[in-house]
């Protein structure tokens, strides 16, 4: 089972006896600079200087400095720009201003996972990863609640980083609600099997398909659209607040039944086996070394899918009906 921490188990005033750096001003980083500021740490946000955060973090009373100068006044330094971004800037404006014992955090281990930075052996190496989207940590600290993290140590030279990353993680609401032991390898893989396998990848895969049989089947788009991608947020309410159980408890049992003969027909053994190939994929760094390849090629695929899918007729269908529905808010 897994090693819970809660608010008796971790110490403030490791991390306010600190200076940090919450570098990269985004979803992660504003909730983390701010909550680490109403926590009563000192907190310095390190931006580009032509960064369109910039004007946020100020309005919100944050101090902004380079990133660079951000690293060099403090001694623990959270980077939080964008994962294919990280190791350049880390060799250009963090590697240069690390000093021993100083601590180097993470919101997601890929970068340390798969070597695209190599943290010097004297500085800590952590990561406070939060269950959550950026906008919900904050909302959840200013309600006095929080977001369960997960925390990691890679490296721990002063043999204290331990205690600095649970004394972090309460600073940002994340015992309230109860911080998970993990190690920066299973963040890394469980994470990018995750959102590649099932929430990302796997159900936007399942509702195309959906919608695409219903529709070559001659059934109206509209009617499709409903049935394959609207009513999936009914279902994934009810799993999220009750299991499966909860959701089969709630459809009618015709449904039910047709869950339970139907399902493993749509996600059989052959599925099942292009996941553990997927997963082998991110273990031996397959798909991280060519997710960044992408990346410096200036995104040429990413591209193109992106483009095809925002023109495929379940989208286009879909930007039509939401407009009839008054309630569902366009991000
Ligand atoms: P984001 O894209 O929302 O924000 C990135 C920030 O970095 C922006 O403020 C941007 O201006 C800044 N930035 C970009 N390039 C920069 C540079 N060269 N120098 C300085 N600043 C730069 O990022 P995010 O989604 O908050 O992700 C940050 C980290 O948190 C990633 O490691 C991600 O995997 C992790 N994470 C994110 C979430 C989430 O909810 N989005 C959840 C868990 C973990
Ligand atoms: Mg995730
Ligand atoms: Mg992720
Ligand atoms: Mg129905
Ligand atoms: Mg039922």
């Amino acid at each position: 089972m897994a090693e819970l921490f809660y608010e008796d188990d971790a110490d403030l005033s490791i991390i306010q006896g600190r200076k940090v750096a919450v570098i990269g001003y985004g979803s992660q980083g504003h909730a983390h600079a701010l909550s680490l500021r109403d926590s009563g740490v000192d907190v310095r946000v390190g931006l580009k200087p032509e960064s369109k955060s910039r004007a946020a973090a100020e309005e919100a009373g944050l101090r902004v400095t380079t990133a660079a100068e951000a690293a060099a006044e403090a001694d623990v330094i959270m980077i939080l720009v964008p994962d294919p971004v990280q190791a350049d800037v880390y060799e250009a404006d963090i590697a240069p201003n690390l000093k021993a014992g100083d601590a180097l955090f993470f919101g997601h281990g890929l970068n340390i996972r798969y070597g695209f930075i190599k943290p010097p052996a004297d500085v800590d190496v952590c990561m406070v990863a939060p269950k959550g989207p950026g906008h919900l940590v904050r909302r959840q600290y200013e309600e006095g609640r929080g977001v369960p993290c997960i925390v990691a140590v890679e490296q721990d030279a002063t043999g204290k980083a331990f205690d600095l990353a649970l004394s972090y993680a309460k600073g940002i609401g994340g015992t309230k609600a109860g911080v998970i032991k993990t190690t920066f390898t299973e963040e890394t893989e469980t994470d990018l099997f995750g959102e590649q396998a099932v929430l990302c990848g796997g159900t936007a895969a399942l509702v195309k398909a959906g919608f695409e049989t219903l529709v070559e089947a001659g059934y109206q788009p509209e009617i499709a659209y409903f049935e394959c991608m609207h009513e999936l947020k009914l279902i994934v309410d009810l799993m999220y607040e009750g299991g499966l159980e909860k959701m089969r408890w709630s459809v009618s049992e015709t449904a039910e039944w047709g869950d339970y003969v139907t399902g493993p027909r749509i996600i059989t053994d052959a599925t099942k086996a292009e996941m553990k190939q997927v997963l082998a994929e991110i273990q031996d760094g397959t798909f991280a070394n060519t997710w960044i390849a992408e990346y410096k090629a200036g995104l040429p695929k990413y591209n193109e899918y992106k483009k095809a899918d925002s023109d495929h007729l379940l989208e286009t269908t879909g930007r039509e009906l939401r407009k009839l529905m008054s309630w569902v808010k366009e991000a």
